[in-house]
């Protein structure tokens, strides 16, 4: 189906603000900045396996910043290609790793993930599903200063409003 993808974003992110908004944890406090402009892409995706592949890329942001901190998610319009982005200011990937980061159950040093919890299998599913649009996912880290997980999702010109997009039938 074909979905406003910032509108779609927004959406997501908003779930992950009424969470912080019901924590009582303060420990664990983090904010959620947004860089996402009020434009209209149209994608075509599944909603449900885009918004699984948000959700475990949230989660992994928040899950390893122990110390909390902003996220910032940001959509980049780049004509042709959409480009979404999450930040943390977590532990980050060290660099021997972060090709491997995509891997069925590959985690960064068991004992450092394993009281966080998880499979491993978050981003391989991640992966397989933004490749399955026509898009692609990357990191970008620094040990210790936090990751950047980018997705791009190409795009055709689509106004649902229009009548050009009829698909060719006459409707009288
Ligand atoms: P699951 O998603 O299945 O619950 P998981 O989060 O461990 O488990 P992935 O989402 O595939 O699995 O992530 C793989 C590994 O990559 C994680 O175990 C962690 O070591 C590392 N990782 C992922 N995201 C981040 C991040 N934002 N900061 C630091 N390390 C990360
Ligand atoms: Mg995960």
């Amino acid at each position: 189906e074909y979905v406003n993808v910032g509108e779609l974003f927004n959406y997501i992110l908003n779930r992950f603000d009424m969470i912080i908004a019901n924590d009582d944890k303060p420990e664990k406090y983090y904010t959620i900045k947004r860089e996402i402009p009020k434009v209209q892409i149209w994608v075509e995706l599944d909603t449900s396996k885009f918004t699984q592949v948000i959700d475990n890329i949230m989660n992994n942001a928040i899950k390893y910043s122990p110390d909390g901190g902003v996220v910032t998610a940001r959509m980049i319009d780049n004509q042709k290609e959409v480009v979404l982005s999450i930040t943390d200011q977590g532990l980050g990937i060290p660099k021997k790793d972060l090709g491997h980061i995509f891997d069925r159950f590959f985690r960064v040093d068991k004992a450092r993930s394993r009281a966080q919890g998880g499979t491993g299998l978050g981003l391989a599913i991640s992966k397989e599903i933004i490749e399955r649009f026509g898009g692609q996912i990357w990191v970008e880290s620094a040990e210790g200063q936090g990751s950047t997980f980018s997705i791009s999702l190409p795009y055709e010109p689509y106004d649902p409003t229009d009548d050009e997009w009829d698909d060719g039938e006459w409707d009288d």
